[in-house]
């Protein structure tokens, strides 16, 4: 910033960081705007990168950091419900803050002129409010992305949106039809991986609900995983909050959602593993256990395990038997057998099905007597069935 205004520049940090600055919260990242033309600051600066320069936006690194430089602007006529037909630079920081989104997006500051804050934005910040800048008819019908992003934003500060802002978002939920799944899904993502993942919901209660999930909303947006969802944290956050958003549906239809909704594949396969698994009965017995681990894999047990820690379904004693199987090492995959198919075939069972069969049958016996682990032992028994 000090190197635009010695130039004779003007420069604010804006949006979300000022945003998040006030409220006390380290932002996830620095924007800055200016009255330099996107030329002008590339003049400036020695190491930048054009990360939208047709949008006016130059990326200046610094320190290893990325900030993102942007010129003034006037979003021009929009046509599809999400892009602007052409941007105008402007002069005026007023003319820039007016095409944000909402009041407490629409921040900018530097230490000269203090916090600009021309819409109001402080005292929706300290009630909580989420407010479109202007006429939020308007706001919605120039760029339907901003629906999604209110519930997000409202999910992610616990935050109400404020009336009108919430009756434009009903009036104009059909525009999602025109926002891309991948859009959605980011803004979705955000929201359910929130301290408010029940916000979610909200979604169907202002009508989006069919145009985010186009396939068994009724059955997605339910309450009653409301109960589920905060109870989710950790790593895996993302994968078991969308198990519980999918829990009345089957698998297969879970993976139809979850791809339509351009989730990653690691997402969609275990978030599918974790349905299919999750109400099957897991007795306290040390054999169904290790048949279990083995069939599952450890990382989806684990899965469960967490999912029915959250649903109340979680059987103490059955995950200290667990415990105790993975720190012992006993054997529960094909891949933990003291023989391999190889041995199998030099031993003489013939080649095809019967290696496969073998194996599983020596799998059973091991998980029944870990003791029968060891090569002498497993030959044994399989030259007795030949
Ligand atoms: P986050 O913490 O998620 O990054 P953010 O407020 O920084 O929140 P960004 O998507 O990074 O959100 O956008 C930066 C700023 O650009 C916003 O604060 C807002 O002023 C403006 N902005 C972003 N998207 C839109 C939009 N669709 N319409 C209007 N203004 C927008
Ligand atoms: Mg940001």
């Amino acid at each position: 910033m000090n190197t635009l205004q010695n130039a004779g520049f003007e420069a604010f940090i804006v949006g979300g960081c000022v945003r998040d600055s006030i409220l006390g919260k380290v932002p996830g990242d620095w924007d800055i705007t200016t009255s330099a033309l996107p030329q002008e600051v590339k003049g400036l600066f020695g190491n930048t990168v054009d990360t939208g320069i047709q949008h006016g936006t130059v990326m200046v690194i610094r320190h290893g950091c990325g900030y993102e430089i942007t010129t003034y602007r006037i979003d021009g006529q929009y046509n599809d419900s999400r892009h602007p037909e052409k941007v105008e630079f402007t002069p005026s920081l007023e003319e820039d803050l007016k095409r944000r989104d909402f009041t407490i997006n629409a921040f900018a500051y530097n230490p000269e002129r203090g916090v600009v804050d021309l819409f109001d934005g402080i005292s929706d910040l300290n009630n909580g409010l989420i407010r479109c800048v202007g006429d939020p008819f308007r706001r919605f019908d120039e760029d339907a992305l901003r629906i999604m992003r209110a519930v997000r934003f409202s999910s992610q500060l616990s935050f109400k949106i404020e009336d009108e802002t919430e009756k434009a978002i009903s009036h104009f939920a059909d525009r999602l039809a025109n926002i891309s799944c991948e859009r959605i899904r980011v803004e979705f993502e955000k929201t359910l991986c929130s301290p408010n993942p029940s916000y979610v919901n909200e979604y169907a209660r202002l009508g989006l609900g069919g145009y985010i999930i186009r396939r068994y909303a009724d059955r997605c947006f339910d309450r009653s995983s409301e109960a589920l969802y905060p109870q989710m944290t950790g790593e895996d956050l993302k994968i078991l909050r969308m198990a519980a958003f999918c829990k009345n549906l089957t698998p297969d239809e879970a993976r139809e959602i979850i791809r339509d909704l351009t989730f990653d594949n690691r997402t969609r396969d275990l978030t599918a593993a974790i349905l299919k698994y999750k109400d099957e009965p897991m007795p306290n017995d040390r054999v169904q256990i290790k048949k279990a681990l083995g069939e599952m894999g450890l990382e989806v047990f684990g899965l469960v395990q967490e999912y029915r820690k959250a649903a109340g379904t979680y059987d103490e004693a059955a995950a200290e038997t667990a415990e105790d199987i993975l720190r012992s090492g006993e054997p529960y995959m094909v891949s933990h057998l003291a023989v391999s198919g190889n041995d199998l075939i030099d031993a003489g069972v013939p080649l095809g099905g019967q290696v496969g069969d073998c194996l599983d049958e020596l799998l059973d016996a091991v998980i029944r007597d870990p003791g029968l682990n060891t090569k002498e032992s497993l030959l044994r028994i399989v030259k007795e069935s030949l």
